[in-house]
């Protein structure tokens, strides 16, 4: 069941508890629209968000098309006037968003039966503004976690909402070529002054510490500096840990 949190008048967060993680999404609601910001797991997922957003029309964002972020999309009410993604996201749709369903499928049906994929229905590359009525939502792409990965500015608010791009106690690296200049994107955001707030999908929402905690250990990982296993970091991230440092490493 998902939980509901609301941060301030134009914004909740979403929480789902997974087995292994938690995810999180957001709704964000302006005065002419609103924005489902990631769909999470399951079509249930989507009940609160349906009684958060009402008749207000809607546009949903993928951060990206990883599974926990975009399962959901058909159990909102109405149809949303767009489904956006970066261009790569959509792309995912072709490749490994439907092996990762099949398989998820093949293992556990009853749950996921209802799971239809929905693609976006309009992309952008670098960068797309949506102005909700009183409210802005800057997308920008920053790869990194994965290639269509996204953050959104609200810059009313000073929130930087973070997909996967950031996380506590430890971001997911898929790809060890690109943390170079995924750190130095994390780099552009943390010189943002009126940045008061991150909002990642996976970790803590105080204040700016998703993304300073992100930032410090990319850096660590990059120069090999000793990183402790911390208390905080549990089976999965630990073994998170060790995948990271080998495809930055190689070894
Ligand atoms: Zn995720």
């Amino acid at each position: 069941m998902a939980q509901i949190t609301q941060i301030n008048a134009n914004l909740w967060t979403v929480d789902v508890v997974l087995p292994e993680y938690s995810v999180r999404g957001a709704v964000i609601r302006g005065d002419d629209y609103a924005v489902v910001w990631d769909t999470l797991t399951h079509l249930t997922d989507m009940e609160v968000v349906n009684q958060i957003i009402g008749d207000t029309p809607y546009h949903v964002v993928y951060t990206h098309a990883d599974w926990d972020h975009i399962w959901g999309t058909a159990g909102l009410a109405g149809t949303p006037s767009s489904i956006i993604g970066q261009t790569h996201c959509y792309d995912r749709f072709d490749d490994d968003v439907p092996d990762t369903l099949n398989r998820m499928q093949t293992k556990s049906p009853k749950i996921w039966d209802a799971v239809e994929l929905i693609r976006p229905t309009m992309t952008f590359d670098k960068q797309m503004t949506l102005h909700l009525g009183g409210i802005t939502l800057d997308l920008h792409h920053l790869p990194g976690h994965t290639k269509d990965c996204i953050v959104g500015w609200l810059p009313e608010l000073g929130i930087l909402l973070g997909g996967d791009v950031m996380e506590t106690p430890l971001p997911v690296v898929n790809d060890g070529d690109v943390v170079e200049a995924w750190l130095e994107q994390l780099d552009y955001w943390a010189n943002i002054k009126s940045l008061k707030q991150t909002i990642p999908a996976h970790g803590t929402t105080a204040g700016r510490a998703c993304l300073e905690s992100t930032r410090t250990y990319l850096k660590k990982l990059l120069n090999d500096d000793d990183i402790p296993v911390l208390d905080n970091w549990d089976d999965f991230y630990q073994k998170t840990h060790s995948k990271n440092f080998e495809l930055v490493h190689g070894v």
